[in-house]
């Protein structure tokens, strides 16, 4: 269990600018499936969409529903990273609302705009601040929503369990400094709540990162340790580090290790 004691329900309202719509692709990777948030100004009829999810028309025109019954237009649709449970609803979404699509990476984009690290969206007087967080892939970018002490983390944070380093497109080295970064965030930059793009709401946003970056400590001695006994291979190091994790996890956790391995490596380590 993650610090903060999590909501066990996910999805409605979360903050008072943030509502989550829950899409229907639950997994064991994506635990209960994709959250869309819908985020807007109190009295705004303008709307921001983080992430679509998945290619999925009924949850697509969910999203839409829920903007209008709450007399909101969306005006703009935002991707934490490319991922097709997070993304690849977003050309569908787009045609359905007319809006652009705002993303790091180039080919995610549609529309004259792109997003870069200190970029500041201000649609219908929100403000949401884009935080660069490289790692679980090298495109993932957080949205901090100051005015509601919450940052948004899509795949960078999770709601329960812990997330993968995407081996090879993402990087350790690249994931420490930005849980780093997102601690900064809730020592002095005011975000106390995490809106992660899977699971529920943590109240508890320092204590979850905190936890994250020493889970990632650990894991990364349990993998050091092992090698140095002379397991050599990314099997055998799976089967001594990872013998806890459910087996259906593998496949993600074998990524993690290959990143792992890499930064030890690069680090003179082993
Ligand atoms: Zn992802």
């Amino acid at each position: 269990m993650l610090p903060g004691a999590p909501r066990p329900s996910v999805g409605g309202a979360a903050t008072e600018r943030a509502v989550c719509v829950l899409a229907p692709n639950p997994s064991p990777m994506t635990l209960d499936g994709t959250n869309t948030w819908l985020i807007a100004e109190p009295g705004s009829d303008l709307a921001v969409v983080i992430d679509p999810g998945p290619l999925d028309e009924g949850h697509l025109r969910n999203v839409v529903a829920t903007a209008e019954a709450a007399g909101r237009r969306i005006a703009l649709t935002l991707l934490t990273h490319g991922h097709p449970d997070h993304a690849e609803g977003a050309a569908r979404f787009a045609e359905l609302t007319g809006t652009p699509v705002r993303a790091l990476d180039p080919a995610l984009r549609l529309g004259e705009e792109g997003l870069a690290a200190g970029d500041v969206i201000t649609t219908g007087g929100l403000e949401l601040r884009v935080v660069p967080t490289p790692g679980h892939t090298s495109d993932s970018l957080c949205f901090q929503l100051p005015a509601d002490g919450a940052v948004l983390t899509g795949d960078t944070v999770l709601g329960r369990g812990t997330t993968m380093v995407a081996h090879p497109d993402g990087r350790l080295g690249d994931y420490l400094d930005s849980l780093r970064r997102l601690q900064e965030l809730t020592v002095s930059g005011g975000v106390e709540t995490i809106l992660p793009g899977h699971g529920p709401v943590l109240a508890d946003a320092r204590g979850a990162v905190e936890f994250y970056l020493a889970h990632r400590a650990g894991r990364l001695a349990q993998v050091e340790t092992a090698v140095e006994q002379g397991l050599l291979t990314v099997d055998e190091v799976m089967a001594h580090v990872y013998a806890d994790v459910d087996r259906v996890l593998w496949p993600a956790a074998e990524l993690s290790v290959r990143a792992q391995l890499d930064y030890l490596r690069e680090h003179g380590l082993i």
